[in-house]
């Protein structure tokens, strides 16, 4: 019997090994999604952690340090220590640091792939540990940034349509920590910074498949970068979460993705069985 595009289950919760049948659906995601990006884009790829010293200066372990996983270790002779490293919690944090203190003479995108650590409390279907998702990230004015969230968001909907995925889109809120999080979150949904698209991942489970941020002027600001306009650049990111469309892709269509539609194995550029 094919074992078919399942995640397997580890005995620590939210943390899974991937079926090769799994893996050829996010190579197939991975390729998919290279349409949403401007032509001739960079295309990066990140190691699972980042430098500590950026995760605190734009403030994560402040927000977030509920998510937040450090790297400890030992010096050569014994003694305890908390390393420059930390875990990556998003890919779109590998990128300002690459513009900081610069001027941009234009509109600025970069495409990057990146493996995720969020020590999440829950673990339903579509909420993972470690995962893997796709950002593509703009530096640029303040014009140009919420207009391109929301162009890029209606196209990545376009696209899971084609892909026979039905998703929502809603105002969302990060869960920022503690009380002061609360307004956190209420502010920046006021303000409309977060949109999510939201899947069926498994039976009677939504999750958000992709979420399109606008940052205004924060990461300019923290990284001393200036957008074209000769202002502190603007920032927005469209993230993608692999394992998540691949399980909605799974629910939808299947667990055996070798008997899907025939329009959507071409889109995933999935070989004939
Ligand atoms: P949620 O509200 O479900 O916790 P999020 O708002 O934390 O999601 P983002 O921080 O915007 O998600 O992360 C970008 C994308 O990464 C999400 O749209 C989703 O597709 C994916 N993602 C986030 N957290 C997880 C997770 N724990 N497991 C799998 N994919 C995830
Ligand atoms: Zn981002
Ligand atoms: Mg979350």
């Amino acid at each position: 019997m094919r074992s078919g595009g399942a995640l397997v289950p580890t005995p620590v919760p939210g943390v899974h090994l991937s079926t090769g049948a799994f893996e050829s659906v996010v190579h197939g995601l991975a390729a998919a999604l290279g349409t949403l990006e401007p032509d001739g884009v960079q295309r990066l790829r990140t190691p699972p952690v980042i430098a500590r010293e950026i995760i605190e200066k734009v403030g994560y372990h402040r927000n977030f340090p509920h998510l937040l996983g450090r790297v400890y270790t030992r010096t050569s002779t014994g003694t305890p220590i908390e390393s420059d490293l930390v875990l990556l919690p998003a890919g779109c944090y590998c990128v300002y640091p690459l513009f900081a203190d610069t001027a941009l003479a234009a509109t600025t995108e970069r495409s990057v792939e990146a493996t995720c650590f969020r020590q999440e409390a829950d673990a339903e279907v579509g909420r993972l540990r470690s995962f893997r998702m796709r950002e593509l990230v703009r530096l640029g004015t303040a014009e140009n940034c919420l207009g391109w969230r929301d162009d890029r968001l209606a196209a990545a909907q376009q696209m899971l349509a084609d892909m026979g995925l039905r998703t929502e889109s809603a105002v969302a809120g990060d869960p920022f920590f503690g009380s002061g999080g609360r307004m956190m979150r209420a502010l920046q949904q006021e303000r409309k910074l977060k949109i999510e698209l939201l899947a069926e991942v498994g039976p009677g489970q939504t999750q958000a498949v992709a979420s399109g941020n606008y940052h205004v002027d924060q990461f300019g600001r923290l990284f001393a970068i200036t957008g074209p306009d000769g202002a502190v650049a603007h920032t927005a990111c469209l993230a993608l979460g692999y394992e998540r469309l691949a399980l909605a892709l799974l629910h939808r269509h299947g667990p055996d993705p070798s008997r899907w539609p025939e329009h959507v194995r071409k889109l995933l550029t999935l070989e004939r069985p």
